[in-house]
């Protein structure tokens, strides 16, 4: 654990990580820790969306500044990128392609 980054405050980490809490949920509490965080004058803050970097564990971001895997706490300390920024940054630009050029993918395949 890095010093310098901010876990979820064990008392929402429970609600947090309980599957029946919903994502609108998860998100308040992020911007909530986030708030107390920048009151607290903790300033560890994403390059590219600005938020805070909070760590609460979870299968994806939900929220800008949400960082929520083991990886994405070292990838903050290497690119100062949030979990949410990287994996939008880095996510597979085939995802997006037109299905035209998909297709042209898929016959030039060996
Ligand atoms: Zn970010």
């Amino acid at each position: 654990m890095n010093e310098e980054t901010l876990v979820i405050a064990l008392a929402y980490k429970k609600e947090f990580e309980d599957e029946d809490t919903s994502d609108e949920r998860r998100v308040e509490l992020i911007t909530w820790l986030q708030m107390r965080a920048e009151e607290d004058g903790y300033d560890l803050r994403c390059i590219n969306c600005k938020k805070t970097i909070v760590i609460a564990y979870h299968y994806e971001a939900v929220a800008e500044g949400h960082t929520y895997s083991d990886a994405g706490e070292r990838e903050v300390s290497l690119t100062r990128l949030c979990e949410f920024c990287f994996d939008k940054i880095t996510e597979d630009p085939t995802d997006k392609w037109p299905d035209y050029y998909a297709g042209i993918a898929d016959d030039t395949s060996p």
